[in-house]
């Protein structure tokens, strides 16, 4: 099934499949903070954010009407998905102050926003991911108009299942950063829906269970991610 190996990021490798259309996608176990800089090999990560994600893509398919990537899961790290070209927007919605946000205002982490924020970051390693206006990534070509109408969209409807689903866990949704890929003229939102790039704080402690746990040196990763998982999908 696994063929070449297309690409290998910070926390996923990309392989190819007999079939052009399709990719292999396994998560590593590899964590790594402030653009690699801080790293980490954690037992058992990628197999949670595999079964996070995959479980996720569903839920959010079914009750926000969202086509995402994944056509299966193959097996405890692995995912079967379209190929998609990446659209080089990172797409960050916010419930609660924290993080970038915070640094960028001068302001506490934790301030319930009195809506949903959606922002744009382009997504470069070597620059840092910055933040966009809406019109920077159609002005330099990395988005159409509509792509970007679209995500910002999807991304809210994403954001009201996930932060009901963590909800109903005792868990606040925070922020997520959702990326949205190319297949044949339509977006499917690609990428992961983990940990590794939400911030879930446990509501009636305020206790991290994402990786601000690694970046700030809070917890163990790997006892947090197995509680996580344990609390959302009950054992992993
Ligand atoms: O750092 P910042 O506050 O902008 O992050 C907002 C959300 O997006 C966080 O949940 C973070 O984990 C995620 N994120 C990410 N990858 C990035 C930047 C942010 O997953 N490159």
């Amino acid at each position: 099934m696994s063929g070449e190996l297309l690409y290998e990021g910070k926390a996923k490798q990309v392989y190819a499949t007999d079939d052009p259309g399709r990719v292999v996608i396994r998560f590593k176990d590899d964590a790594t903070a402030f653009n690699g800089v801080k790293r980490a090999t954690v037992g058992g990560k990628g197999r949670i954010n595999c079964a996070i994600t995959a479980y996720l893509f569903d839920l959010v398919a079914r009750e926000a009407g969202v086509a995402h990537h994944m056509v299966q899961k193959l097996d405890d790290e692995r995912l079967l998905c379209e190929r998609v070209e990446i659209v080089p927007v990172e797409v960050v919605v916010r419930n609660r102050v924290a993080g970038s946000f915070a640094r960028r205002y001068g302001i506490h982490e934790g301030a319930a926003l009195p809506q949903p924020l959606v922002e744009f970051f382009y997504k470069s390693d070597a620059l840092d991911d910055p933040l966009m206006g809406e019109d920077v990534p159609v002005l330099l070509g990395w988005a159409k108009r509509w792509e970007l109408q679209f995500m910002r969209e999807a991304t809210l409807a994403v954001n009201d299942v996930l932060l009901r689903f963590y909800g109903e866990h005792g868990i606040d949704l925070v922020d997520m950063k959702l990326e949205f890929g190319r297949q044949d003229g339509r977006l499917l939102l690609a990428d992961e829906l983990t940990p590794d790039g939400s911030r879930l704080w446990e509501r009636s402690t305020g206790r991290k269970l994402d990786k601000d746990v690694f970046r700030r040196d809070l917890a163990d990763l790997g006892e947090t991610y197995r509680e996580l998982a344990r609390r959302v999908l009950g054992a992993v």
